[in-house]
């Protein structure tokens, strides 16, 4: 991004002669000039100082030509030798420092305007309509540029130079303020921001328009307000994100290392998960039941300016109703969001993509995704290889995200969401042609789950003409470690996950694979035991919680015996005696090994609650009262038969749980030895495989491992016994993380070109 603009500025300021153009390996410059300048050239390009801001040089290679014809000046290829643009979409970035200095600039005449942007920041990826990436091809084609405005962005030496969303208060968008029919209370930009400023701090919801879609905007500090939005959005229980206009301000409520600092004010500008400090003046109902917040710095010349009016903080969260997909729209907000917000803080630059903020928090002292959208997306990852066929990668239908495998690209979508909800799965649908546009992707080679009733499988298996590569959950899991970190493996694969869709029928969740991107073996895995109730099984704790002690006590369980323990999870005793009836006849019940369902049935058991209202609600709540000083653990057994893969047997571990709990020992003690446990166990099963395999490299993913203690404890103990492990650093973990691995698996088996290694 504002690559070539800066090696135009450099090579003129050296007067060197030339060219600069982008093609799908990078970026080339061809440079004529004397020796020691183009020398210098190449050190100044690398330098912090010489390149854009938000340019990351992976690799630089110079090589000598021999001069054809004599170049008199340097110049810009704006398009291929067909003639086709080369510009690209790029991800929405944070303001940038110059123009936050711009816009408090009394003399200068973007001075206060909301939409200030420039090469190095601004809307990008959200306003596209189809490319080539140019402002006609943009939401922002309805705005003439004036005078001031054109003659920056026609300016190479300007920083605004091809800055497609410029404007300023003459020629570009507006905000207003409406009520929640849309009424207009004020559209003079000054009166809009301090209105609304008052709104919020009278404790009013105010829906705010941002890059990626509406916010649904309250003071953090008013507990009434907080309580007011969560009954409105029907959302009681999942965390609330925050926004504030400083580090300093995070600083007052949580607890910040400086890589976490840096994240937040880095040019993507995500919520990062943060320690809360204890005796914050935050509402607690932003985030009960979890030891983090959310906190995100503004990221919009909008944001900060609502900031100046005396807010401190406030809570952030998606404008939409439960999961629905967020909203973007104008009129759509007022329809759906009407009923919410007292008021609207709106503008007439149209958000062409919805798109979430993105959430990291720290695995490891690293930053590691929980949601990768506004910021990151189109970025590639890119591949060692270069696949020989575009490919197309569905995802799961949980967290969902697709790619595509374009050359040596894997490019990941946004976060779409859950696609059991209708508007969400139209929203898949209608995303993956808009981003097969952008990057003028026709797939030939389409990877899925495995899983007959994934609606992402059903429409992999719908698409014609197209070889279709199935693969396995956690082998996708797997194998998108191992593509982010350039691997093809093998490695030992360690996968503690929720759910997905085994090669034998059963759901599987907590396995040890020998995976490589080419195949994987079953090395062993948590030992089955029953769920019954279908999808029910993923929100009601009793579930798991009843077959776990039946398992744990054979014939010596009665519902009687443990009346004192179900009775607090399910006090409906007709439901409890139905469920046990469904496990003992084995009436819609399946085999399962999913480690998630072991955290909530332990999280029910220690009272913590009986439901996961939203996903993983009760392993985080789990995860919130360990306390961390506890060493120890439970007892586990590793059962190796010749005929089955490494059984990991918890029985003996649920029984003591149930002995700390009849002995009063603390929930947080508890917890502690359970995740301890958990952590001993599979570290115990990547040395049983180290021991059979000789292999001596890990790769951890999977929902659970979102799970900071577990991951933390486990990484820790496989380092110390001197494996080396690999951890998901570009996708999330959690089934974000999928359709990468599918798209990596794909691009191996259709065989990818060496000869292409970057
Ligand atoms: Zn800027
Ligand atoms: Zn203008």
């Amino acid at each position: 991004m504002g690559f070539r603009p800066a090696v135009y500025r450099l090579a003129r300021s050296l007067e060197l002669s030339g060219i600069v153009y982008n093609d799908t390996k990078g970026v080339t410059v061809e440079l004529q000039g004397e020796a020691e300048k183009i020398a210098e050239f190449l050190a100044r390009l690398q330098s912090d100082a010489g390149k854009p801001p938000l340019a990351e040089i992976t690799s630089c290679n110079a090589v000598d030509m021999p001069v054809i014809e004599s170049e008199a000046e340097f110049v810009i290829e704006t398009s291929d030798s067909h003639g086709a643009p080369l510009s690209q979409v790029t991800a929405d970035i944070a303001t940038c420092r110059d123009c936050l200095a711009e816009m408090a600039d009394k003399g200068d005449f973007r001075c206060g305007y909301p939409f200030i942007n420039c090469t190095n920041c601004g809307p990008r990826y959200s306003i596209v309509k189809t490319i080539p990436y140019d402002r006609p091809n943009t939401t922002m084609s309805v705005f003439e540029m004036c005078g001031k405005c054109a003659a920056q962005y026609t300016d190479v030496n300007d920083r605004r130079f091809h800055a497609q969303p410029v404007a300023c208060a003459s020629c570009g968008p507006q905000i207003r303020l409406t009520d929640n029919t849309g009424g207009t209370i004020t559209a003079q930009t000054e009166e809009v921001i301090a209105e609304a400023a008052k709104l919020l701090l009278a404790g009013k919801i105010v829906a705010i328009k941002g890059i990626g879609g509406f916010h649904l905007a309250v003071d953090a500090l008013n507990s009434r307000a907080v309580q007011r939005l969560r009954r409105r959005k029907k959302r009681d229980h999942k965390p609330f994100a925050m926004m504030t206009d400083s580090i300093e301000r995070i600083k007052e409520y949580a607890i910040l290392s400086r890589a976490a600092g840096r994240l937040l004010s880095s040019p993507q500008s995500p919520i990062v998960l943060l320690p809360k400090k204890p005796d914050s003046s935050i509402a607690p109902s932003v985030a009960e039941g979890v030891d983090t917040y959310g906190f995100m710095l503004c990221y919009t010349p909008l944001h900060y300016l609502l900031f100046a009016r005396n807010i401190k903080v406030l809570v952030m969260t998606s404008g939409n109703i439960s999961d629905e997909p967020l909203i973007c729209k104008n009129d759509k907000a007022l329809e759906r969001l009407g009923d919410v917000a007292d008021a609207f803080l709106m503008h007439d630059r149209e958000i062409y993509r919805q798109v979430d903020d993105s959430i990291l928090h720290f695995v490891d002292e690293q930053p590691a995704f929980l949601r990768r959208a506004r910021g990151y997306v189109p970025t590639p990852i890119l591949m060692k290889k270069s696949c020989r066929q575009d490919i197309f990668a569905a995802g799961a239908d949980l967290k969902n995200t697709f790619c595509f495998a374009k050359q040596n690209q894997l490019i990941c979508s946004e976060h779409i969401g859950d696609l059991e909800d209708a508007e969400v799965y139209h929203h898949y649908i209608d995303s993956i042609e808009h981003l097969r546009g952008l990057f003028e992707v026709e797939p030939k080679i389409v990877a899925c789950d495995l899983h007959p009733g994934y609606l992402s499988t059903r429409y992999a298996l719908s698409v014609p003409d197209v070889k279709i590569i199935q693969v396995q959950h956690h082998w996708a899991h797997i194998a998108s470690v191992l593509v982010e970190h350039g691997l093809e493996g093998p490695v030992i694969g360690l996968a503690a996950d929720g759910t997905g869709y085994g090669t034998d029928g059963a759901i599987w969740g907590c396995e040890c694979l020998i995976a490589s991107l080419e195949k994987f073996e079953r090395f062993g895995h948590l030992s089955y035991y029953d769920l019954a109730g279908g999808d029910k099984a993923g929100k009601e704790a009793i579930r798991p919680a009843l077959s776990l002690l039946k398992q744990a006590y054979g014939g010596k369980f009665t519902l009687e015996e443990f009346d004192w323990l179900l009775s607090r999870i399910e006090p409906d005793k007709s439901r409890l005696e139905m469920v046990s009836e469904q496990l003992e006849k084995g009436v819609n019940c399946v085999e399962t090994s999913s480690l998630g369902r072991v955290f909530d049935a332990v999280a029910a058991m220690l009272g913590l609650g009986s439901c996961n209202h939203f996903d993983a609600q009760l392993p985080m709540a789990l995860e919130a009262i360990i306390k961390s000083s506890i060493e120890e653990s439970y007892d586990f057994e590793l059962i190796n038969t010749a005929e089955k893969p490494l059984q990991l047997d918890l029985d003996q571990m649920m029984r003591q749980i149930i002995d700390d709990i009849q002995n009063d020992r603390p929930p947080a003690a508890i917890s502690a030895k359970f995740h301890n446990t958990i952590a001993a166990a599979l570290m115990q099963m990547a040395i049983a495989a180290r021991e059979s395999t000789k292999l001596n490299t890990v790769a951890l993913s999977g929902g659970v491992f979102c799970n900071r203690y577990l991951a933390n404890r486990l990484i820790k103990l496989l380092k110390k016994d001197g494996f080396s492990v690999l951890f998901n650093r570009d996708v999330p973990s959690n089934d974000g993380g999928i359709s990468l691995g599918q798209a990596a698996v794909a691009v191996c088996l259709m065989g990818g070109d060496p000869s292409l290694l970057l």
